[in-house]
């Protein structure tokens, strides 16, 4: 086992988590989180707040990321660790990646619409904490404190998934693009929660080939979406690729996530941890 409580994926209110950073970090380190990273989607505006709260706790810290890549069809996420947060390349990169969503939004809401649910677009807009940064979780929250669903997974299923009323089809970044401005900024990429994804065989053969092709160099396998069998899957799926392994529970809100932060197993002692090949941009 690699015996460090690292938690390198979860989100705060700078996209669709629901605490501050400070708060997050003040429940990481309680939770005895040693080396942190925030991972808000498309958006690295809470980095700052973060490092200096990780710092205030005696957390090691990392900067972080979680990219919305558009591959075969379906959506990646790609989280970018280490990475220097004033580079321009990636700033513009997110910049473009979060500009679809306003948009998006509105056609959501107005697929809503057609089945009943009038101003969803509204609604979802007072869970937002970002402007730029509108996405499915706030209407997910909407939807369940307006009465409509009785949690968000119920929500997601009836409503915000390909084929359901409030879902909108969107091209997010390009997986070699996502990668790139990761890397070039120093950072690593990392696919994330690889068992999420619907994808054949071949498909994730593709996934991993090309992400790796474009110097991609790690794999989520202990995240709070994976069971344990998946844990022994996705680490022999790092070692046949030779990725390294990162470890992250995903959280996003006392009230939504079943992972809290640093509440995961440690990562197999045969992998490589990502934050190994990060040792010098680790704060
Ligand atoms: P978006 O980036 O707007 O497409 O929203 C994606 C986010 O929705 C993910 O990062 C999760 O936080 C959340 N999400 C996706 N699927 C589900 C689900 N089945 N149940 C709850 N939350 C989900
Ligand atoms: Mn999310
Ligand atoms: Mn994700
Ligand atoms: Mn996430």
């Amino acid at each position: 086992m690699s015996i460090l409580n690292a938690d390198l994926h979860c989100h705060s209110v700078v996209s669709d988590g629901t605490l501050s950073p400070e708060d997050l970090a003040a429940r990481a380190a309680a939770n005895g989180v040693q080396l942190w990273a925030l991972t808000d989607h498309d958006e690295i505006g809470g980095q700052r707040r973060a490092a200096a709260a990780a710092h205030g706790h005696g957390m090691k810290y990392l900067t972080g990321t979680e990219i919305s890549v558009t591959f075969a069809g379906q959506t990646v996420h790609i989280v970018g660790l280490g990475f220097d947060p004033d580079d321009p390349r990636m700033l513009q990169g997110l910049n473009d990646t979060r500009g679809g969503r306003g948009a998006r939004a509105m056609e959501m809401s107005d697929g809503l619409g057609k089945v009943g649910i009038k101003d969803a677009y509204d609604g979802a807009l007072r869970y937002v904490g970002n402007p730029e940064l509108i996405s499915r979780t706030h209407f997910a929250r909407h939807l369940v404190e307006s009465g409509v669903c009785k949690d968000t997974n119920e929500v997601f299923r009836r409503f915000l998934t390909e084929g359901k009323p409030g879902f909108v089809p969107h091209r997010w970044a390009s997986l070699r693009d996502a990668v790139q401005w990761i890397t070039n900024a120093g950072g690593a990429a990392v696919i994330a929660h690889p068992a999420r994804y619907r994808f054949s065989a071949n498909e994730e053969y593709a996934l991993f080939s090309e992400f790796k092709a474009h110097g991609g160099i790690g794999v989520e396998v202990v995240t709070g979406s994976h069971t344990a069998a998946e844990y022994v899957k996705y680490g022999e799926t790092a070692r046949e690729f030779g990725l390294a392994a990162s470890r992250g529970s995903d959280f996003h809100s006392p009230d939504e996530s079943h992972t809290d932060l640093g509440q995961l197993p440690y990562l197999p002692g045969e992998l490589t941890p990502v934050w190994e090949l990060l040792a010098d941009r680790i704060r």
